[in-house]
């Protein structure tokens, strides 16, 4: 039988890392100059830590991997998404203790839903998140939707918008619960069985139905802002003020309410337009939370955060045209033209690594020829040619592959007429030739 990955997970290839690697550059860039650190979870927490009470999400509810050892009774979970396990890890370190607060995080990494796989869906995908938590200022949501707003932006995606909304403070969330619950109140029987779920866990969630909401009882739901008290609305108000003044351009979706329970005040989603997007438009989503903290033991503070969909953002990429990084060329290739050359070709390589040149040499005693067609596949820019006579003499014979120049040097010179080739080639290009990754900018 022939092996193959589980349904809904993917290999990411050598071929395509190059990709990743722009992005994740680019993660470090971003979260660098906005001042927040990374912090690293682990990939599996007590199943408690995501299952938190009564919660209606679909997530908690249907998706997660979970598991008991047999020689255990601990049941751990693998982690479906970011926050969580940041909240926990957050009060277990005492971090809200630190003299410095708000506590800025951001972090990358795999997670895990055992959901339908589909275009944009898989069981294990990667998300890269950030959390603020120790402050509840209206201009600090602003601030991390401009992070992943200006991030987006520079990666040169333009079919995005931010769908916003707020879903208030307990109160006015309590009070619009209450009207959902009078308004769906004849029609819950004739609704779908999560809708009927929901209705009793968290009449807001109906909100989200995928099933139900083409029926007319969906049609006129009552109005979140009607249910807004004035403290809740002025919070919100300064949130669309502040997206105004950084020009990031929004859109009130007033049927917004986010998959999770936690969340209060704002909620968002930063959806990609294209149409090739289909229905696995949302690139990046979150909100604020207002209980996560104290759920975990902490004390009574607030938080707010986000995550972005790697593979989706890598969708709405390509959607849009835009390349992502390159497979980086090598800059020497050491052709190894006799099997007792090989000794020294692997010290030549070695030399020239040592030096910070991306190098490699042929081990498969490759006629000339097919050697040389590697140097053209990885477009390295130098050849380095090692045979009998290199050998006897103590040389190597290297060729630039641009201008066709070949050189016989000494030993000694090597690494000292490589930098000169490639300074010469800076210079005639304005670009820094000895790493490759660099000259991807
Ligand atoms: P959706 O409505 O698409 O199921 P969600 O509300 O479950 O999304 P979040 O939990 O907010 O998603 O996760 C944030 C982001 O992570 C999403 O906007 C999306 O980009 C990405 N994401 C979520 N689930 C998946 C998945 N199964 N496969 C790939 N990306 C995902
Ligand atoms: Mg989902």
């Amino acid at each position: 039988m022939a092996y193959q990955m589980p349904r809904g997970t993917q290999d990411i290839l050598p071929k395509d890392i190059s990709k990743w690697h722009q992005l994740e550059e680019m993660i470090r860039q971003f979260t660098y100059v906005y001042g927040y650190d990374e912090i690293r979870t682990p990939i599996f927490e007590h199943t408690n830590v995501f299952k938190r009470g009564n919660d209606s999400s679909d997530m908690v509810n249907k998706e997660m991997y979970t598991f008991t050892l047999d020689n255990s009774s601990t049941s751990l979970t693998l982690r479906p998404e970011g926050t969580a396990g940041v909240c926990r890890s957050f009060v277990e370190h005492k971090m809200f203790g630190e003299p410095d607060q708000p506590v800025k995080m951001y972090y990358v990494g795999p997670q895990c839903r055992h959901e339908r796989p589909q275009k944009g869906r898989q069981r294990i995908f990667h998300q890269f998140g950030v959390e603020v938590i120790g402050a509840k200022h209206p201009l600090l949501d602003v601030e991390t939707i401009s992070l992943g707003w200006s991030f987006v932006s520079a990666l040169g995606l333009k079919d995005m918008k931010v769908l916003i909304n707020t879903l208030g403070d307990d109160a006015s969330r309590d009070a619009y619960r209450a009207a959902l619950k009078e308004h769906f109140k004849n029609d819950i029987d004739s609704m779908c069985a999560d809708c009927r779920r929901r209705y009793e866990q968290n009449p807001l969630r109906i909100l989200d139905c995928k099933v139900d909401k083409e029926k007319e009882i969906m049609q006129n739901i009552p109005k979140m802002q009607d249910y807004l008290n004035e403290e809740s609305n002025a919070y919100f108000q300064q949130v669309l003020r502040g997206l105004e003044e950084l020009g990031i351009p929004y859109e009130v979706d007033e049927r917004l309410v986010r998959g999770l329970d936690y969340y209060t005040h704002t909620v968002f989603e930063v959806v990609s337009v294209n149409k090739e997007m289909g229905s696995q438009s949302t690139v990046f989503a979150g909100g604020r939370y207002d209980g996560l903290i104290e759920y975990f033991g902490g004390p009574s503070i607030s938080g707010i955060g986000w995550a972005m969909g790697l593979e989706r953002l890598i969708l709405a990429c390509e959607a849009e045209g835009i390349e992502l990084g390159e497979e980086p060329a090598l800059d020497a290739y050491v052709l190894c033209l006799s099997p007792q050359a090989a000794l020294m070709s692997l010290r030549v390589t070695t030399q020239l690594r040592a030096a910070g040149y991306r190098s490699d040499m042929d081990y498969l005693n490759r006629s000339f020829k097919a050697q040389f067609k590697t140097v053209d596949r990885r477009h390295a820019k130098i050849a380095v040619l090692i045979g009998e006579t290199e050998m006897e003499q103590g040389t190597v014979n290297i060729k630039e592959i641009a201008t066709q120049v070949q050189q016989t040097v000494a030993m000694d010179d090597l690494i000292d007429v490589v930098d000169h080739i490639f300074e010469a080639e800076e210079e005639s290009t304005g670009h820094c030739a000895c790493h490759a990754h660099e000259e991807e900018e």
